[in-house]
């Protein structure tokens, strides 16, 4: 019997990036267990149920093993060879008839999980020559990297330095369940554990009781979308009490008079019975974190998937900013990764151009997703007429999904990179399935970057390839090539030699045959930050199997201002101009229920239902009402209710709990798995549920960025 093979690497599920010990059989092509490791300085053996879903997705009958072509209405299995030539033909001759910008490219979630594909899709973006490209980005974190954009002049966004503070201010977010996001801190729980042993503080500010509002020192209902409401009202009571204090950077800071004029329009008790907190409550609030030694205000999905995403995000770094917690111990920090080289980044370009039918604005070169369907369905000069997926899902993601799959449907073209058939991928003419991440070597680039400790990590593969499937990147070149005319090779060596040139330095000349990126990813490190004294490199990385702690993190301005003015700019015109709608927001009312969305430990948007360890259970996918909501309804537990928006209606059985506040009801995402089409036997058993995205509406987006708002939709609830 063949010796069995342990590896260590990460977790890549989630940006917990939580490291696990994998044992595996690599002739037998098993997986055999999954633990969590203990010597991973980042999460010291922590890990959540879903990192056994790495095995379980591996294992999964229902995965793509072989390219599918559409026939007719079916699909035809076909070689990698065919799939690839006809991708690339049908893409061509879409750009042919009518311009590249007729196609469009979407990038789901695991994509900025997946080193590989982070360096070789843009290539493959720049083969198509299309300017059109959505993500995922723009149904989660988009308003946070825009204000930080704005304010710093770069994308992205300095995170709580949850292991030193002493005052953590939750604000919409939920990371017992999540484990984090924007921020990589495996094992949440034991931080907050350890916060707490050290007589600090969490507080938590969500319309919904959560699981981390459960084990928070005080928890405060607020109205969805009151956010900006009460961090004004914050920052209107430290100016009333002297309490503002810039620190160090008091000197590198502009737009502070604006800030302290904007926020007397908004003083405690004007906004209190909005958002749904006292006046006492505003501003007890407000001198506790001013008072704490150090403090830090951190939000997430409740703060930037609403109507005001970006000008929320903005205020907790103002926040953050003016009691001297930033770039602060114990305060809001910036990540220092091995494989950035400048303390100061090109600022990320916002607005040169802007979508044809809505007219949203472009950030970083991406748009928001919730135009894509209007981009397809709307006649015209420059309609998107092909789209190329990888790895995501939009039709259970993305807001209006009814209108999303008829849209989709009348595509003259569509490809997807996948490992499923999916309620998306149904609709392509070609799909492309992939390996799965246990089958390749991967490097955090993005959680590394949003880490509350600096750190580097390359996971080797657990276990070959198997059934001859391609890596993403492999797909990504081979396509991107097709398109080019180019051999994969050269494609490659061209972005190699174009990465040594940037990078200013010489290649490793053993490694001048290689292709892939640990190629790449070594001229990243021997020029990143950590190699100055003696050389870190990809061979010192494999030389610590459990990854490299790079220490604490550290002070990183002024040096990294990347804005025109070299400032940190507190009050961005862009967003002053957008608080307009704010003070509009704050004269309206309303009778009706706000949805909201939540997430439950053992899901990780659409793509885990389908893996049945973690989809076994009770039903997930219910409509969290308030009993007092419900008796007026009247509705009670497992009853179906209506919900209606202006887009949709959809059906859901009724939970009651006195978790919500009143007056919001809460539907989770990634659900509706009833096609009959996909290939989805799992999901379709075990969690098929609702999906949310058939009432959330694609014209309910946050102002400055076009995110979609997904928290705070306006709905009506009706027995059936
Ligand atoms: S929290 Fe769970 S899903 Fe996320 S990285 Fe850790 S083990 Fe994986």
């Amino acid at each position: 019997m063949a010796k069995p093979l342990t590896t260590y690497r990460s977790c890549n599920l989630c940006e917990a990036h939580c490291g696990i010990t994998v044992t595996s059989d690599p002739e037998e092509g098993i997986i055999e267990t999954i633990r969590g490791d203990i010597k991973d300085p980042m999460s010291k053996g922590y890990i959540c149920p879903k990192a056994y879903g790495l095995k379980g997705i591996y294992e999964d009958l229902d995965r793509l093993r072989t390219p599918l072509i559409r026939r007719g209405n079916s699909f035809e299995e076909a070689s990698y060879e065919d799939a690839l030539d006809l991708a690339a033909s049908g893409l061509m001759e879409v750009k042919r008839n009518f311009g590249a910008n007729a196609i469009s490219t979407y990038l789901g979630n695991p994509n900025i999980h997946d080193f590989g594909s982070m360096i070789y899709h843009p290539p493959l973006q720049r083969a198509l020559g299309t300017k059109w490209r959505f993500s995922a980005t723009s149904i989660d974190n988009l308003p946070k990297s825009l204000s930080t954009s704005l304010m710093f002049g770069t994308s992205t966004p300095a995170v709580p330095d949850i292991d030193r503070t002493d005052f953590f201010l939750i604000i919409g977010a939920n990371p017992i369940v999540s484990n984090g996001s924007l921020v990589t801190a495996p094992d949440f729980k034991r931080r907050i554990e350890s916060l707490q042993k050290r007589g600090g503080k969490l507080i938590v500010i969500d319309p919904r009781r959560t699981e981390t509002a459960d084990i928070a020192d005080m928890h405060f209902h607020i109205r969805p979308g009151g956010d900006a409401f009460l961090l004004l009202a914050i920052l209107n009571t430290l100016f009333a009490e002297d309490r503002i204090n810039l620190g160090r950077l008091k000197n590198h800071v502009c737009g502070l008079e604006t800030i302290e004029n904007l926020s007397r329009e908004f003083p405690p008790d004007k906004v209190a019975s909005a958002i749904g907190l006292s006046e006492f409550e505003i501003k007890d609030l407000a001198r506790r974190f001013s008072k704490a030694r150090s403090a830090v205000c951190y939000g997430r999905m409740g703060t930037t998937a609403q109507r005001f995403g970006t000008i929320t995000s903005w205020l907790i770094d103002v926040l953050n900013l003016v009691t001297a917690n930033f770039d602060e111990f114990g305060g809001s920090m910036f990540a220092k990764t091995a494989h950035e080289n400048t303390e100061r980044q090109r600022p990320p370009a916002f607005g040169r151009w802007r979508s044809r039918v809505s007219q949203l604005p472009e950030f970083a070169g991406e748009l928001p997703l919730a135009t894509l369907a209007e981009e397809i369905d709307t006649p015209g000069e420059g309609r998107v007429r092909a789209l190329l997926t990888i790895a995501g899902n939009p039709l259970l993601s993305a807001p209006n999904s009814a209108r999303l799959q008829e849209a989709i449907k009348s595509l003259d073209f569509m490809v997807s990179v996948d490992l499923y058939l999916n309620e998306t991928t149904q609709h392509a003419n070609v799909i492309l399935p992939t390996t799965t991440s246990l089958e390749r070597s991967n490097y955090g680039f993005v959680a590394h970057g949003q880490s509350t400790r600096n750190f580097a990590k390359l996971c080797m593969e657990s276990i070959p390839a198997q059934d001859n499937l391609l890596h993403p990147w492999q797909v990504a070149l081979e396509l991107g090539a097709r398109l080019r005319g180019q051999t994969p090779e050269e494609i490659d060596e061209e972005m190699f030699t174009q990465l040594c040139r940037s990078r200013n330095i010489k290649p490793d000349p053993d490694k001048t045959n290689l292709i892939g990126p640990e190629r790449h990813l070594d001229i990243f490190l021997r020029s990143g930050f950590y190699s100055s004294a003696e050389p870190f490199t990809l061979e010192t990385l494999k030389a610590n199997p459990h990854g490299v702690d790079l220490g604490a993190l550290m002070r990183r301005l002024p040096e990294m201002i990347a804005t025109s003015s070299a400032k940190i700019e507190l009050a961005p015109d862009i967003l002053l101009k957008d608080c307009d709608q704010l003070r509009e927001r704050l004269k309206s009312s309303s009778d009706r229920f706000v949805l909201i969305g939540r997430r439950h430990l053992r899901s990780n948007n659409s793509w885990f239902h389908n893996i049945r360890s973690l989809a076994k259970g009770p039903q997930r996918c219910t409509l969290q009402v308030h009993p007092e909501d419900a008796r007026a309804l009247k509705l009670t537990n497992g009853d179906l209710a209506i919900i209606e928006s202006r887009v949709g209606k959809v059906k859901a059985p009724v939970e009651l709990t006195e978790k919500l506040m009143r007056g919001v009801v809460s539907l989770p995402h990634g659900y509706g798995h009833g096609e009959t089409s996909t290939k989805l036997s799992g999901a379709k058993v075990f969690q098929s549920g609702t999906n949310v995205n058939v009432i959330s509406d694609d014209k309910w987006r946050d102002l400055t960025s076009g995110n979609a708002a997904f928290n705070g939709i306006f709905v009506s609830i009706s027995a059936q």
